[in-house]
């Protein structure tokens, strides 16, 4: 260890961890330290987290740094390979449903109208193509239509955390 770095990152969760890579990546060439107090990660926010990816927020700020973020993990597994060894985030796009009823309906459309303005792929669903969906969903207090979301993905908490760590330890 050296006794003095360009940049000191305190905190090795999956935000300094994509900072440390992402300074690499657009062309930092100093020293940087990534200080992590817990390498364990127990109470680490990265590995208590669902890992859950969505287009459905309310701010478009929100929502275009989450469309960027889903075509990273689209291409993470080859982004993230090291001497051919792919990385392993397991992102898998199934859909993130959000219910409305008759109270939340004017939000969850207003921010609706928000997502599409901006390309996300969501729909609007009825309440029959949500019963077809989800065969044993109770529906009694949904309001008519129903937002899912199609293009989301879930993956696994740790992983990306360890790929990008290994991939920014292993920069040339
Ligand atoms: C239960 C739960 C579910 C979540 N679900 C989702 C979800 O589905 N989708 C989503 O996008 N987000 C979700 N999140 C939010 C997401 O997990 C966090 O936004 C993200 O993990 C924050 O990463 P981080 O690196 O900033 O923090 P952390 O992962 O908490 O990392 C901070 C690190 O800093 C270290 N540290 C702290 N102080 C010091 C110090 N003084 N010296 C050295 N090291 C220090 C800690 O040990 C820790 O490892 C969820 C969060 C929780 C808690």
């Amino acid at each position: 260890m050296k006794k003095s770095y360009d940049i000191v990152i305190i905190g090795g969760g999956i935000i300094g961890t994509s900072i440390s890579y992402n300074l690499m990546h657009d062309g930092f060439d100093g020293s940087i330290l990534v200080i992590e107090k817990d390498p364990t990660y127990e109470f680490a926010s990265t590995t208590l987290s669902a890992g859950g990816v969505r287009e459905q927020f309310s701010l478009p700020e929100n929502i275009k740094i989450s469309q960027y973020s889903i075509g990273i993990f689209e291409n993470f597994d080859d982004l993230m390979e090291v001497d051919g060894e792919k990385a392993h985030a397991e992102f898998k796009q199934h859909g993130y449903l959000f219910l409305a009823n008759e109270k939340n309906w004017p939000m969850i459309r207003k921010n609706y109208e928000t997502q599409k303005s901006l390309g996300a792929k969501v729909s609007l669903l009825s309440i029959d193509e949500i019963k077809k969906l989800i065969p044993h969903m109770e529906t009694a207090d949904l309001a008519g239509e129903v937002p899912l979301v199609l293009v989301m993905g879930l993956l696994t908490h740790t992983g990306p955390c360890r790929d990008i760590k290994r991939k920014a330890r292993n920069w040339e």
